[in-house]
C-alpha cells in the first residue's frame, strides 16, 4: 500500500533542503505547504514548530511527529542511492535523522488520503530544535495539542524495536573563577583554574555509571597564554538516568566534586545545572503500546519493548500528558558522514505507521 517510489522521492526532496537547528525557515516552508496540499490545516508557532491536523477521522486524536532540523555536517547534503541503501556522498550526513520520519508520516497521510482509508482524526507534529536539547518541543504549549497518544518516528534499530522508555538529561556548565598571575615571577598570587577543573573532573564519576545512567564532560575552555595562570574555565557537560533519583544523585555528586575542588584552592565556583528533558517508561498495557506492538506483529516483525539512551520529542509529549512510542525508520549512523538508511526500512516504517494508524481507527481508541 505504500508507494516506495514516491517515499523515496520525498525523503531525496527532503534532505536536499538544509535545515540545521536553528535555520528551519525553508524546510518549515515546504512542509506547511505540503501538509496544506495534503488537506490538512495547519499552523506554526514563534520558535516554527508545525502542527497540521486532518480535518477528517474519528474517535480520539493521535499525534504523529518527527523533527525538521538536523545536525553534523549538515549542509549541501547530496543523496546518494547504492544496493537499495540511501547515503550521503560522504561528505556530509544524510539526515536520515529525522527525514526519514517526515517522509514515512508525508506519505501515510497520502495513502490515507488516497485510499479514502479510515483513521483517527491525526495531529501531525514536526518540531524545529530538536537536536539542541528537544528545544522545540519544549517551546510548545502542549495544551493547546488535542492528541490522547501518539506515534514519534525518531529511532535506528529493527523495525519492530519500540521505543518505551527513555531518560531524563541535566545539563551542566561549570565556569571555575581562579586568580591570574604571571605564571614565572609570581605563580604563588595565581589560582589556577585549570587545575581546579582537572581536578574536579577527575573526582567525578565518567562515562556508564551504570545500565541506566551515563554522565559526560563534552567541552572544556579556559586559559588565555602558556605564561599566564588561568583564572576562569568553563566546563560542560551533562548526566543522564532513566531514574530519576539516580541522576538527582549523580548530579548532586558532580557538583560536589567541582565545589570540593574550588574550595580546596580558594578558587570561586558558579554552577548551572538544568533538567533538559524528564524520564519516562510506558507500561506494555499503555493503548498506543498496544496497538503499535500488535501492527508489527501483524506485518511479521519482531516486536521488542526497548529502552533508549537518548531523549526525543517524546519525552517532552509523554511528560505533557501525550504517551509517545518512538518508532524506528531504519535510520543507522546519525550524526556522522556514514549515515544512511535502506530504503526496505524506510518503507517498512512507514507501512508499520499505516498499519497502525488505520488499527487505531478500526478500535475507536
Ligand atoms: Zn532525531
Amino acid at each position: 500500500m505504500i508507494n516506495t517510489d514516491r517515499l523515496v522521492r520525498t525523503f531525496l526532496e527532503l534532505v536536499r533542503i538544509d535545515s540545521p537547528s536553528g535555520y528551519e525557515a525553508e524546510i518549515g516552508r515546504h512542509l506547511e505547504a505540503r501538509l496544506q496540499r495534503l488537506g490538512l490545516a495547519t499552523e506554526s508557532d514563534a520558535v516554527g514548530n508545525l502542527v497540521g491536523r486532518t480535518t477528517d477521522g474519528r474517535g480520539p486524536w493521535l499525534l504523529l511527529s518527527a523533527h525538521m532540523d538536523t545536525v553534523g555536517s549538515d549542509r549541501g547534503i547530496r543523496p546518494v542511492i547504492r544496493d537499495g541503501v540511501i547515503a550521503s556522498d560522504g561528505t556530509t550526513i544524510l539526515g536520515a535523522d529525522d527525514k526519514s520520519g517526515v517522509a514515512a508520516i508525508l506519505e501515510v497521510l497520502t495513502v490515507l488520503q488516497e485510499q479514502s482509508l479510515p483513521h483517527p482524526p491525526l495531529e501531525v507534529v514536526i518540531t524545529v530544535g530538536e537536536e539542541r536539547g528537544l528545544y522545540g518541543a519544549r517551546q510548545m504549549d502542549l495544551r493547546r495539542l488535542r492528541a490522547r497518544h501518539g506515534i514519534v518516528l525518531d529511532a535506528g534499530g529493527p523495525i519492530g524495536h519500540l521505543v518505551v522508555s527513555a531518560p531524563s538529561q541535566d545539563s551542566l556548565r561549570f565556569v571555575v573563577h581562579g586568580v591570574s598571575a604571571h605564571a614565572g615571577a609570581e605563580p604563588e598570587k595565581g589560582i589556577n583554574a585549570i587545575r581546579v577543573a582537572a581536578e574536579a573532573i577527575v573526582a567525578m564519576p565518567m562515562g556508564r555509571v551504570d545500565a541506566e545512567t551515563t554522565c559526560n564532560i563534552g567541552i572544556i575552555e579556559g586559559g588565555t597564554a602558556r605564561n599566564v595562570v588561568p583564572d576562569r574555565v568553563t566546563v560542560i557537560g551533562e548526566a543522564r538516568s532513566r531514574d530519576n533519583a539516580k541522576l538527582d544523585a549523580l548530579t548532586a555528586s558532580i557538583v560536589a566534586a567541582f565545589q570540593a575542588a574550588a574550595d580546596r584552592h580558594a578558587a570561586r565556583l558558579e554552577a548551572q545545572v538544568e533538567r533538559t528533558y524528564h524520564a519516562y517508561r510506558l507500561g506494555e498495557d499503555e493503548p498506543i503500546v498496544q496497538a503499535v506492538a500488535a501492527a508489527a506483529r501483524r506485518l511479521g516483525h519482531e516486536v521488542r519493548l526497548r529502552a533508549s539512551g537518548g531523549g526525543t520529542d517524546a519525552n517532552v509529549f509523554t511528560a505533557g500528558g501525550i504517551p509517545c512510542v518512538v518508532i524506528s525508520t531504519g535510520m543507522a549512523e546519525v550524526h556522522t558522514p556514514n549515515e544512511r538508511i535502506a530504503v526496505a526500512d524506510l518503507t517498512a516504517s512507514a507501512e508499520l505507521l499505516l498499519t497502525a494508524v488505520t488499527a487505531l481507527a478500526e478500535r475507536g481508541e
